[in-house]
């Protein structure tokens, strides 16, 4: 391998590119802006799916510590109304191919398996100059500069990198969401922990919804989900939780109180996430020395729960065919490339779509009928 590869960013997609190609024997740097592993919490369960997630951990020969993180129990799923009626009830009898676990402990397990020095933390990037030849330069907010024969953007929605490649920029799919926490609930909110079970709740009604899991220690984590402007969400103060925390729960007036405590109950403030995504089929022109990967690469709507699946399955897969190519860049990239925009291009309309069916007229009645084609399907 003559060619030395920089990674921008240290999310699950990078951390599974450094790790597979780790595996292969690569060397390889990542340059992530927050200061240290633990700057920011790194909450939510994530199910990680048997044919992507799971293929990309067993890559990074991580599989077994993965299995070791599953939240027995955690595929339960069940959907209920506004009055909390129990709609479909999914218990996790174990058979299923998407078993939960936590983003943090997950991404903990991607850290400790690199070798000491592979991420510099509190490095930003701020600007990337092509040097012609495949080559660039990336210059840190720090003021200073690398040079590199392979830079991949794992840097996230907002990518730096992705200019790079292409125009595209996230827009607003017209959900906002409402982040909250209820912790010890068993015992401080049982008829909440209860509602919610022991995987995920989706209480949805046209344009709204109440998006539980619950997470282990006894968390129940929420997502309230409103198909609103952003403007709507722009105009709440969320620096004054009680305020912000009445206006959002004003709009599920009327709903069971079970449900209406995971938002007026929660015990921290609550926090606003408006949902962008990438055009759905974003693609690029092939381009000497770089490549995107993740949510850079193909930011979707949350709602077929596969963006950190595929940041995974990316990171391996682009691994793999750098270890395949080991003095052809361009063949590897080309090779990752092709595979990827179909693949991102069907997990995209399928979000879209769900996301659709989770808060149109006939909701939740249509969501179901969406859980029951997919069983039909096999
Ligand atoms: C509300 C919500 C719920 C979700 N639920 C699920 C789910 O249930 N299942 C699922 O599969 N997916 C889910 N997703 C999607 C998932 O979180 C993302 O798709 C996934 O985290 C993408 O990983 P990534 O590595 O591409 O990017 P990220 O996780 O965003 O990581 C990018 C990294 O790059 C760093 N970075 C950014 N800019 C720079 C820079 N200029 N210089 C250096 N570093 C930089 C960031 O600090 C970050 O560490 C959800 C997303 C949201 C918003």
């Amino acid at each position: 391998m003559t060619t030395d590869i920089t990674i921008i960013g240290a999310g699950l997609g990078g951390l599974a590119l450094a790790r597979v190609l780790h595996v292969h024997g690569i060397p390889a740097t990542i340059y992530e802006a927050e200061p240290s592993p633990t700057a920011r919490t790194q909450g939510g369960m994530l199910d990680i799916h048997d044919y992507n997630g799971q293929p990309a951990l067993k890559a990074a020969g991580l599989f077994d510590a993965f299995l070791g993180l599953v939240h027995e129990g955690g595929q339960a799923s069940r959907v209920l109304d506004k009055d909390a009626t129990v709609l479909r009830d999914e218990p996790d009898d174990g058979t299923g191919g998407r078993p939960e676990v936590h983003r943090g402990e997950l991404r903990r397990i991607l850290l400790d398996s690199l070798p000491a020095g592979t991420i510099q933390w509190g490095r930003k990037a701020t600007g990337i100059r092509p040097l012609g030849g495949g080559r660039h330069e990336v210059t840190f907010a720090d003021g200073t500069t690398v040079t590199t024969g392979l830079l991949v953007g794992a840097d996230g929605a907002w990518s730096r990198v992705r200019p790079l490649l292409s125009d595209a920029q996230p827009e607003y799919v017209g959900i906002s969401f409402i982040e909250t926490y209820l912790s010890d609930a068993d015992t401080r909110h049982p008829a909440s922990a209860r509602a919610v079970g022991d995987g995920a709740l989706f209480a949805l009604a046209p344009g709204k919804g109440i998006l539980a899991h619950r997470e282990p220690g006894a968390v129940l984590h929420t997502y309230v989900a409103l198909a609103k402007p952003q403007e709507w969400l722009a105009g709440i103060d969320f620096g004054r939780a009680d305020e912000a925390t009445a206006r959002v729960a004003a709009e599920f007036d009327g709903w069971a109180p079970e449900l209406t405590a995971l938002i007026t109950d929660g015990d921290t403030a609550p926090v606003p996430r408006a949902v962008n995504a990438l055009p759905i089929g974003h693609r690029w022109d092939r381009v000497p020395g770089v490549t995107l990967l993740g949510d850079a690469a193909h930011l979707m709507s949350p709602f077929a729960g596969e963006g950190a699946n595929l940041a995974l399955y990316d990171g391996a897969e682009l691994g793999n065919a750098i270890a395949a190519h080991p003095d052809d860049i361009e063949a590897a990239l080309t090779a990752y490339e092709e595979a990827l925009f179909p693949r991102s291009a069907d997990a995209a309309a399928e979000a879209a779509r769900n996301h659709e069916l989770c808060f149109d007229d006939d909701a939740p009645h249509s969501f179901i009928a969406l859980f029951t084609a997919h069983e039909q399907a096999g």
